[in-house]
């Protein structure tokens, strides 16, 4: 793993007057860059392949300047122009997720906002349990094998991006009609109930206007519901069982979010599950920092389960770019996570305190 010791070497021979902020031209890029530019930084776009030509339509949000590299992995090669250039990288999931989690925290020597440790408990489902599980957040139990199916569950694959090729299974019948060869995958309670996916941010600091917690403090900018291909419109099609013998598989691909809050005496459990899943993160890996999302399931005894958490900006909050029902309570100005993020590095840069936010 990249040591938080060399990171902190490179930063100290920043100019903190002239720190770039960059990231992939992907996901939630544009809030980004639309961010560190109201918060008065510079910006750089990492762009695979080419310039993406419709970010030209989003004149505010297009970065000041553009890196084209052939693929991912290039990034890695380019760490000292980077670095030349004062670049601060803000990670978002097609970042991690393409680049490879591991690579991203093992060879990726440039400061990056966060703690890059968060990496190995996010990237593995597992670890995420365990993390999750010891902090006292509620999830969906674990079904071992198929043999104990007792009533709907949700096989996931590890690695399968964005939900593609997940099922629901009532039964072992249904279970290994639809397994396929993969041998790697989870497989939990499906939890019915509707679902929310609220997006906190955890600074080291303690801020005036966020909830004091046991490692910094704590707020919540958005909560989104996920538009989630095929199964969110296939109740049209009539009853999803009998389609399977047609060939029409259930699948659970995003393909965009939409705005949702959250009834008022709901707020109390998702923020308790978020400050213990920061003051867990604290023990574990020496806290969590910046945006991350709890998703999850509320049923109707209005009991929230959590079946992943993000730890990182998630495209879910692109919907608030100039803000939510929740930032609005909070900041005085327009505030997205983008630019909360921008914000935290500027406050950072002002005492002085940089290095406590990059790893
Ligand atoms: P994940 O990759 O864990 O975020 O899951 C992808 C999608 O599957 C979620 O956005 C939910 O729609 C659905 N899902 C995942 N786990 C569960 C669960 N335990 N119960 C109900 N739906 C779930």
């Amino acid at each position: 793993m990249i040591s938080k010791q060399e990171i902190n070497q490179i930063a100290d021979n920043y100019n903190p007057k002239d720190i770039k902020l960059a990231t992939v031209c992907s996901h939630s890029a544009l809030q980004t860059f639309f961010g560190a530019r109201q918060e008065g930084f510079k910006t750089l776009g990492i762009a695979i392949g080419s310039i993406p030509k419709f970010y030209d339509a989003f004149p505010l949000a297009r970065p000041d300047e553009f890196m084209v590299l052939k693929n991912y992995q290039e990034i890695i090669e380019k760490a000292d122009e980077l670095i030349k250039k004062n670049v601060v990288l803000i990670p978002n999931g097609s970042f991690v997720e393409y680049m490879g989690a591991l690579n991203f925290r093992d060879k990726l020597n440039i400061p990056t906002f966060g703690n890059r440790r968060v990496l190995e408990w996010e990237a593995d489902r597992n670890k995420q349990r365990e993390w999750l599980e010891q902090a006292g957040v509620r999830m969906p139990a674990v079904i071992k094998k198929p043999e104990d199916i007792s009533g709907p569950v949700i096989v996931k694959y590890f690695g399968a991006k964005g939900g593609r090729g997940f099922f629901v299974a009532k039964n072992k019948e249904d279970f290994y009609t639809s397994i396929g060869a993969n041998p790697n995958y989870t497989m939990q309670e499906y939890i019915l109930g509707t679902r929310y996916y609220p997006q906190f941010f955890s600074s080291p600091f303690k801020r005036e206007n966020a909830m004091p917690t046991s490692s910094g403090s704590l707020q919540l900018l958005s909560i989104d519901r996920r538009d989630e291909t095929n199964i969110d419109e296939m109740y049209k099609l009539g009853e999803v069982e009998k389609l399977r013998k047609h060939g029409v598989i259930p699948s659970f691909v995003v393909t965009g979010n939409v705005p949702v809050v959250l009834r008022e005496s709901l707020l109390p459990e998702v923020f308790d599950f978020a400050e213990k899943t920061c003051s867990k993160a604290k023990d574990l890996f020496d806290g969590m920092i910046g945006p991350f999302c709890l998703e999850g399931v509320y049923t109707d005894q209005l009991k929230f389960y959590v079946f992943e958490i993000s730890a990182r900006i998630v495209a879910g909050t692109n919907p608030f770019i100039s803000g939510s029902p929740y930032s609005a309570l909070t900041f005085k100005q327009q505030m997205s996570t983008g630019r909360r993020i921008a914000e935290e590095i500027r406050y950072a840069l002002s005492i002085n305190k940089l290095k406590e936010v990059i790893s």
